[in-house]
């Protein structure tokens, strides 16, 4: 019988944005990636709550926009892999031209990336110890992401709170919070804001 490690949660995040490092044991992955220009900032934060750059076995970042993957080239350099979801390939270029070059954001070479299918996601979590997997939860972008556990945690990114849905992505949105529940979220760690219940009333 196998006896799985607890997987533990903590927020590395700054700046109204949440970076949440999911654990098991040593073995960690690090959800969304920073600013642009704040490497410095990230590695405090990990260094703060514990989390040796070196035990994080990937990067994920739920949407290619800058606040959720803006240090992902960094992390790469400091031997954080990047795992990329293969509907979020072509996003990664579209990113760069939403920054100015104030803000020191170093480009994503495609070349090096670790590109998975969903499907793939859950062996390739399984083998750093993460009981869970990736879902393709398009609405706020069509490159959005969530990250399922098997515990019901759900990481969300910035997909639009059920509740808050607006007429023009209704269907898309709504149809990735079903996705989610009916795969067995049952707790919400969104980008912005507080860890909340899945708010299963809401969602159409
Ligand atoms: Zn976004």
């Amino acid at each position: 019988m196998s006896n799985p490690v607890r997987v533990t949660i903590v927020n590395v995040g700054y700046r109204s944005t949440n970076y949440w490092v999911v654990s098991a044991g040593t073995s960690r992955l690090l959800v969304d990636l920073g600013w642009p220009g704040t490497m410095g900032k990230m590695r405090a934060n990990l260094r703060r709550m514990g989390v040796p750059l070196n035990e994080i076995r990937y990067g994920l970042a739920t949407h290619y926009h800058i606040d959720h993957a803006g240090l992902a080239q960094e992390l790469k350099q400091a031997g954080v892999p990047l795992l990329v979801l293969d509907a979020q390939v072509g996003a990664i270029p579209i990113m760069k031209a939403w920054t100015k070059p104030q803000d020191r954001y170093v480009d994503i070479t495609v070349h090096d990336n670790v590109v998975i299918s969903f499907p793939e996601s859950r062996p390739v979590l399984e083998r750093i110890g993460i009981p869970g997997e990736i879902v393709h939860t398009p609405g706020h972008s069509d490159d959005s992401v969530s990250l399922l556990l098997d515990d019901g945690s759900v990481f969300t990114g910035d997909l639009t709170h059920p509740a808050l849905v607006g007429e023009s992505s209704a269907a898309v949105v709504s149809a990735s919070w079903r996705l989610l529940r009916e795969r067995g979220a049952t707790r919400v760690y969104p980008a912005h804001g507080s860890v909340r219940p899945m708010d299963a009333e809401s969602i159409a």
